[in-house]
């Protein structure tokens, strides 16, 4: 049975704050992912908004964090004081930029909050910091918080061990125009499926970029492609070309509500557990 994705909304009277509530803090809360976490947060049983922090010098400082979301005001400002909102709180779901979520994984890990991290665009020195606080935080981090994005990353993996390197590897994704990096973070997992499925080393098997003179297609490599336009919440293909066919396995997100509510779904699924680095494949039960 495939497990659900979306909590359950509430009335507004079962909406009340009690005792069990989770108490999240949205970081990057003046932003796309932060206000939709906003928003999932309301709607939601289980877990209550805490905090709403953003950039330091943003304009949005001192703004309703409800009022941004498009809700009725709830009295939390947006702040750009981790350490002080922090005191009373849970957990934070972070989507921001890399220096800010770098920034507060040591605020996170000292507070012993759960840090659900969907930031992408982190550089392996990133990933190490937030690694090496994992022995005493519980942190749970993916590019793509979606159900349908971690079911793909599971059937890539079982396609690319099952077809041999005559079959080529092709990952596409469309998003928005405001998005800053590239490749997505969601294909990056989708290349890191079909790596493991090969076994082999993502970093040694990429071709990303190509342009100009670039020589016949390496055997065995996974290439990239990313287009930018328009309002696309994340379109991504993982295609396998071989000799006379091609299979072409593919996700649309329809609208990044579904990121938000799978990251609240994690960290209502992480609160309590052991310290540890989790995925959401291991939220979602999809995890080896
Ligand atoms: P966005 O609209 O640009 O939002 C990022 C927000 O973070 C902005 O409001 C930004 O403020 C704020 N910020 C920057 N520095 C900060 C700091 N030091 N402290 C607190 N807040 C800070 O971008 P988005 O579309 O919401 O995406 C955010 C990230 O989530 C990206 O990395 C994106 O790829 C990722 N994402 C992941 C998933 C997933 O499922 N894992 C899904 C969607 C998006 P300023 O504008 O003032 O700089």
């Amino acid at each position: 049975r495939l497990p659900e994705l979306h909590p359950p909304a509430t009335t507004a009277s079962e909406r009340d704050y009690t005792m069990s509530d989770m108490r999240l803090i949205v970081a990057g809360a003046g932003g796309r992912m932060g206000r939709a976490l906003v928003r999932a947060i309301a709607e939601s049983k289980g877990a209550v908004l805490a905090g709403a922090l953003e950039a330091p010098g943003s304009d949005l400082l001192g703004k309703d964090a409800g009022v941004l979301a498009g809700l009725p005001a709830n009295g939390i400002k947006l702040s750009a004081d981790l350490w002080a909102m922090s005191k009373d709180a849970d957990g934070i779901l972070d989507f921001t930029v890399p220096a800010a979520t770098i920034a507060n994984v040591a605020i996170a890990a000292e507070r012993g909050l759960v840090h659900v991290i969907g930031t992408t665009g982190l550089s392996g020195s990133d990933n190490a910091v937030i690694k090496s606080v994992t022995n005493r935080a519980v942190v749970v981090q993916s590019g793509n918080m979606s159900l349908g994005v971690n079911l793909l990353a599971a059937v890539v993996k079982r396609v690319a061990k099952a077809l041999d390197q005559s079959f080529d590897i092709e990952i596409v994704e469309t998003h928005h125009r405001m998005k800053v990096d590239a490749p997505s973070g969601t294909a990056l997992m989708l290349g890191q499926a079909a790596a493991n499925g090969r076994g082999v080393t993502l970093d040694e098997h990429s071709e990303r970029g190509r342009d100009g003179i670039t020589g016949a297609r390496r055997p065995g490599n996974i290439g990239f492609a990313s287009l930018r336009g328009g309002t696309v919440a994340g379109d991504h293909s993982v295609t396998f070309l071989g000799p006379f066919e091609r299979l072409t396995l593919s996700h649309q997100a329809e609208d990044r509500m579904l990121f938000a509510h799978g990251a609240l779904k994690a960290a209502l699924w992480a609160h309590g557990k052991a310290p540890g680095h989790y995925s959401m494949a291991d939220v979602l039960g999809l995890a080896d």
